[in-house]
């Protein structure tokens, strides 16, 4: 077997570690983003019904300042009442009295309404303010967590970094060139050869080459996608490889 073989094996089963260990790191941010936005709704729907609490409360004062206005009015016109000449005017006084309180009804039935809608607000802000401090706690809690899963995947990323690095600096210049370019290139250098197949790219190889990787005495590429190719299958004893004589016992 060739001797580089077996390293090229086990630095690409570290390089593929630490690409997993990479695409999950990579999703920790967007996780941590999503608890914040949580949190930030929940903040935002607890402002909102304050501030429309607050809303209501000045409609409420400003309904009642116009009803004081009202009533100054109608009791300036009643005061009049005393001054007209004619019937016919102390009915217009009347009837416009009469008016006027009609309006001061229908005010009141609007702070009524406004009253109503006060209790739901207040309902909802005294809930979403007993559970602000819980949501917050949780928030930070869960982000602790997923930055601490974060931290351990990167730190076991470090660990496998070196240690590829150690072994990739004990292969031969040109096979780690040839290893890193592939790599670049197609995402794995190394394919493995089953049953006459490069597993990568799926093609059938031909039968000297399959030959000649089951003997792995030297490195070969794949003539489709151009990978090293290794093969964990025993050359069938049966069969030797083409233009190889058969090696007598003895
Ligand atoms: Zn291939």
């Amino acid at each position: 077997v060739h001797p580089a073989l077996k390293t090229l094996i086990e630095l690409q089963q570290l390089d593929l570690k630490v690409a997993d260990l990479s695409a999950q790191i990579e999703k920790f941010p967007a996780q941590i983003a999503a608890l914040e936005n949580q949190l930030d709704e929940f903040i935002h729907r607890h402002e909102d019904s304050k501030h429309r609490l607050e809303a209501n409360r000045k409609e409420r004062r400003d309904l009642e300042g116009d009803i004081q206005v009202m009533r100054q009015k109608i009791s300036k016109h009643r005061d009049q009442l005393y001054e007209v000449k004619t019937n016919e005017q102390y009915r217009a006084m009347l009837k416009e009295i009469d008016g006027e309180e009609t309006n001061i009804r229908a005010v009141e039935d609007k702070i009524l309404e406004r009253m109503i809608e006060a209790e739901d607000l207040q309902k909802q802000v005294t809930e979403t303010a007993s559970h602000l401090e819980e949501e917050k706690s949780r928030t930070a809690a869960e982000k602790g967590g997923l930055e601490k899963l974060a931290k351990a995947d990167a730190d076991e990323r470090d660990g496998l970094l070196a240690r590829r690095n150690e072994l990739a600096a004990t292969l031969p210049e040109k096979i780690r060139n040839t290893y890193e370019r592939i790599r670049r290139g197609r995402g794995t250098a190394l394919a493995e050869v089953r049953h006459g197949l490069c597993t990568a790219c799926n093609v059938v190889l031909r039968p000297q080459l399959y030959n000649e990787v089951r003997l792995s005495e030297s490195l070969h590429e794949c003539e489709n996608c151009a990978r090293i190719l290794y093969s964990l299958e025993a050359l069938p004893a049966a069969s030797p490889a083409p233009g190889q004589p058969a090696v007598a016992q003895g």
